[in-house]
């Protein structure tokens, strides 16, 4: 199994962890410490060697931080995480804040004292972070200390060590481009901004430009390192890696266009480069703050700006873009012929939240070409479905009952491509309120899906389309719609999302899901969500302008008994009705007869059952 169901967290410990953790800071003078989720490469995905906040606090999303003072601490969670939270942390020791309506600076600026000295670790934060935080801590009076130590670390008892998965070669039959060619372009780049050196810090922007990928993160296929490369091309790119995780045959490849280093070697070639009249791009959104701290007092000169590999990784090439079809095809079977014995088998009960992520992963494993999940299963039945990154556990776990909503929210890693997958589906007769819903849900997710918009337009200004049938009637939910998805890298991959703030213009290559939401805490979740990949941009007849669009990548039915058919505009319906086609066309020839009759229903025109 890719994924286990122990209970991980016990609220119980954060008592204990906060007192130790509050000793140690008496020890070093300081009055409080902030713990962000990130890791020194700034990960969303840790490794257990980097799960700080997990550790003291108990908490497990993939965002957030906690701020410990001596006599209060707070836990700063955004909007998918609000329920869980309360579960997994000791709400005694800790306070439960929104992370976007009360931020933890804005909390620190009123809680710090004149003359406090606050700690941080500059390896933990980027530079972005710490200036929001040096003004919190100035306007209360207090001083902002960058600890040589992590606290955290010091109190760690057992903890486990850093990781050192195998790296692998990705072949050019799935990159698409060859390591030197990505590297021409990238220089082209460099010169281009007058940058001398382009200090790498995220392990997917280096596992892309150099064709590797590894085995540090569970469910995401990075090598934890960093790299170094120069805009001249007589210089090679270093690369800073434990030695250990690459074998002959890789370091001979890796040999051909890049030098080799131990991770230890970095602080020193940082003092190399600082000491030299040259200009160094950082990208102060990516990069820890520590970077910048030791570049910084010497000849060198910091240019902030973009990591330029984010941006081309994230525009697929033609090979990545196949490949992805592929995958999602592939993908899509393997959900079909899930959701075919859901239909068989949950009515005949006994099949509770475990027994469906096993019986899907059985699925993907038979597909014979999964390298693992892109995050774990989330598979949640009735309340469950209305925390929206759900994790089921032994102790968590629900049987499937009549009349309620089940959600599954599930991705595998393909060495062609990355899947990101939900569905919601009507177990016996949903309510009214319920069919309401998710046919508004449903209303943001084809709106997205039909969207045509100028070159130029950004996530941030498509995501009100998705929400407008939910808003009509005075309902949201509190997560983006989308985000930027990987090849074979990370499922959550940046720059580009369809969120209410912060985000690039739409591409043509661009991978993103479309995942509207409804919730309704203590009663049930919905989210209907498909991969997308934004189209080459197509004049328009008697337009002024060429548009942008969508294609679904995704291929996997929607459930339509849940619909509320009066809801639909007729253009909707058929929406609904190509896409199912589409669906059945793809996937019909990968099933067995059961499975194309179950398709078969499961896939009819709206309004023909
Ligand atoms: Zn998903
Ligand atoms: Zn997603």
């Amino acid at each position: 199994m890719f994924q286990t169901f122990d209970a991980i967290s016990d609220p119980a410990r954060g008592k204990e962890r906060i007192a130790a953790l509050r000793a140690e800071l008496e020890q070093r003078g300081l009055e409080g410490f902030i713990i962000p989720h990130s890791d020194e490469y700034q990960n969303e995905s840790l490794p257990p060697s980097a799960q700080r906040l997990y550790w003291v606090t108990g908490f497990t999303g993939s965002a957030g931080c906690a701020i410990v003072l001596k006599d209060r601490a707070s836990i700063f969670v955004d909007g998918r995480y609000t329920l869980q939270v309360g579960e997994q942390v000791d709400t005694g020791v800790l306070t439960v804040r929104h992370l976007i309506e009360e931020p933890p600076y804005r909390w620190l600026e009123r809680e710090l004292a004149f003359g406090d000295r606050f700690g941080y670790d500059p390896r933990l934060h980027t530079s972005d972070n710490i200036t929001r935080l040096e003004k919190a801590c100035a306007s209360a009076g207090a001083r902002l200390v960058a600890c040589d130590t992590n606290p955290v670390d010091a109190i760690w008892s057992n903890r486990p060590a850093p990781p050192a998965g195998m790296v692998s070669l990705h072949a050019p039959e799935y990159a698409g481009e060859a390591a030197a060619d990505k590297l021409t372009r990238l220089r082209r780049e460099l010169e281009h901004d007058r940058v001398d050196m382009l200090v790498m810090t995220q392990p997917e922007s280096i596992a892309w430009l150099l064709n590797i990928r590894g085995a540090d993160i569970v469910h995401t296929p990075v090598p934890l390192c960093y790299a170094i490369v120069p805009a001249m091309a007589e210089e090679k790119p270093r690369l800073f890696i434990e030695p250990r995780k690459l074998d002959g045959k890789v370091r001979q490849e890796l040999g051909k266009v890049a030098t080799l280093h131990e991770e230890g070697e970095l602080a020193a070639a940082l003092a190399e480069l600082k000491a030299r009249d040259l200009t160094i791009r950082l990208d102060p959104m990516v990069a820890a703050h520590w970077f910048a701290q030791q570049l910084t007092g010497g000849l060198a000169r910091i240019q902030n700006g973009a990591d330029p590999c984010v941006m081309m990784k994230a525009r697929k090439n033609a090979t990545e873009i196949s490949g992805a079809r592929a995958a999602h095809i592939r993908d899509g079977a393997a959900m079909a012929r899930f959701l075919c014995w859901f239909d068989r088998e949950v009515p005949r009960g006994g099949i509770d939240e475990i027994t469906a992520v096993q019986r899907l992963e059985a699925y993907r494993v038979e597909t014979g070409q999964i390298k693992d999940l892109s995050f774990d299963t989330i598979s949640a039945s009735g309340p469950n479905g209305a925390i929206v990154h759900y994790r089921v556990t032994h102790a968590s776990n629900r049987q499937l009952r009549n009349n309620s909503l089940y959600l599954v929210d599930s991705g595998a890693q393909y060495l062609d491509g990355t899947t990101d997958v939900t569905r919601t589906i009507a177990i016996g007769q949903p309510s009214d309120e319920m069919r309401d819903r998710y046919t508004r849900v449903l209303k943001g997710h084809i709106a997205i899906a039909t969207a045509r918009f100028p070159i130029g337009t950004t996530g941030t200004q498509l995501d009100p389309f998705a929400r407008r049938a939910l808003w009509d009637a005075g309902i949201d939910y509190d997560h983006g719609t989308g985000h930027g998805v990987g090849s074979y890298l990370s499922v959550h991959e940046g720059p580009a999302r369809i969120a209410k703030t912060q985000s690039v213009a739409l591409e043509q290559g661009m991978i993103l899901s479309n995942e509207p939401g409804y919730y309704k805490a203590g009663e049930y979740g919905i989210r209907i969500e498909n991969l997308v990949l934004v189209r080459e941009p197509v004049e328009i007849k008697q337009g002024e302008y060429p548009l942008l669009s969508f294609e679904t990548l995704t291929m996997v039915p929607i459930d339509t008994r849940p619909i509320a058919p009066g809801l639909l505009t007729p253009q909707e319906i058929q929406w609904v009705d190509a896409y199912h086609e589409q669906v059945r066309d793809a996937l019909t020839i990968h099933l067995n007869q059961e499975e194309q009759d179950w398709l078969a229903r499961a896939t009819m025109p709206i309004g023909r059952h």
